[in-house]
Order: C-alpha cells, then structure tokens, then sequence
C-alpha cells in the first residue's frame, strides 16, 4: 500500500467564480476569501495499491483475491494485469467550516471548492500514476458510476486496503457513502483509448459530464442502459 500526503492543491479564485456563476464583483472579495480559507484546511490524501488480476469470468473480474461484479471493468481489464484501486480524500476540515457558516451563499460555495479540490487531487494522482509506472494513457472506473457497478461494490474495494480510517481518516457507511463527503475512490488501468463511464450513461443533463453518451458502446460491453 503506498500513501500520498504531500499533494498540491491549487485553486483560482477566477475560476472558482465561473464554476459557481458568480462572475460579478459583488462575490469577489466573499470568494477570494474562501479560496483562502480552503487552502488552509484541506488535507489531500490519497492510499493506492499496486494490484493484479487474478482471475476473469463473464461478468466478475477477481483483483488481488477480491471478486468485482461488473462486465464493463471485466471487459476493460481483459488485457490488463496490473491495476490501481485507490481511495482519496480532501480531509473533513473544510465541510466543518462549511459547516460553521450559517450564510447558505457561503456554504455552497465551500461545497463547490471541495468538489474543485478532490478533481484537483485526482488530476494529480493520475499524472503520478503516468510517470512512476510509466503508463502512456490510463483510465479509471470507480463503484456506483454505472448500473453495471453498483456502489455495493464500494466494501470489496474498501477491502483491499487495510486501516483506511486511521490512514486517511475515510469511512465506509453503513449505506455505502464514504466519509468525509469530499473523498473519491475506484480503480485505475492501463489503456490504449480512453475510457469514460460516461460513454455509457445516458443521463441528459449532468454537469459532471466528462464524454458523450455513445449508445453503440453498450453493445460492444454487452449490456443495456448502464447508469446508477
Ligand atoms: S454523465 Fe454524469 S451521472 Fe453519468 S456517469 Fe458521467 S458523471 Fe456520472
């Protein structure tokens, strides 16, 4: 198990005011102030495994011993021998001051730094990923994205790793969500052409869209209308 601690997180005011449609000057200083603030408290982590494929069958691919239920990431580990599972986080320090602020602008705001926060780590993650194991392009999957694989399948990747709590302070509930809220996790793999689990979800209006919805992928993965 390997752990990253020292993970830089930079977040621009500007864009920050873009993503939240706060463009005009009344918001400025407001946010610039937060931006601040979260620079202060949040504490990037994120704990990964060198992992291996042991066994595939026709909808379950075993990962180290554990058996994961879905033909997307069996059909995407087809290939592959080595994998990433990982679970990060930005620590719980800033939805406690989230949640110290009574002013709903103030909270939403901290709550959208934090979404900007943990795809920061994510980025980072990936290009270490990139350069330590020198991988060309990789993509990643993670439980509860599509149908396919469903959140209940975050305890079998929660299982991989020992004292998650006491390494990074996360948490499996006991309905599945990980705590803190701003945490992330899923499995990383070498590939030739990106891929996307948005490429199989057809949900119309979705800010966090990364692809287009490609219909004639579900064919080729064997399966129907994949999302969540
Ligand atoms: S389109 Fe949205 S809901 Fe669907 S997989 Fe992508 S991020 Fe998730």
């Amino acid at each position: 198990m390997e752990l990253l601690d020292d993970i830089p997180v930079e977040l621009d005011p500007e864009t920050v005011l873009k993503q939240l449609h706060l463009s005009n000057g009344k918001y400025v200083e407001e946010v610039q102030e937060l931006v601040k603030t979260a620079h202060s408290v949040i504490r990037p982590k994120v704990i990964y495994e060198v992992s291996y494929v042991n066994n595939r069958s026709d909808d379950a691919v075993e990962i180290d011993g554990v058996s994961f239920t879905s033909r997307v990431l069996r059909i995407n580990l087809e290939k592959i021998e080595r994998v990433f599972p990982y679970i990060m986080t930005i620590g719980k320090e800033l939805e406690d001051t989230a949640n110290s602020f009574s002013d709903l602008v103030k909270r939403y705001s901290l709550e959208t730094i934090g979404n900007m926060a943990i795809d920061s780590i994510g980025t980072y993650f990936e290009d270490f990923l990139k350069r330590r194991y020198r991988l060309e392009k990789i993509s990643e999957m993670n439980p509860g994205s599509l149908k396919d694989w469903p959140i209940t399948q975050q305890k079998q990747l929660f299982s991989l790793f020992d004292n998650v709590k006491d390494l990074i302070g996360v948490e499996l509930t006991d309905s599945l969500l990980m705590i803190p809220r701003k945490s992330a996790s899923g499995i990383y793999f070498p590939t030739e052409v990106t891929f996307y689990s948005c490429q199989l979800c057809p949900r119309k209006k979705c800010e966090e869209r990364q692809a287009p919805y490609d219909k004639s992928l579900e064919e080729k993965y064997g399966i129907k209308s994949a999302r969540a």
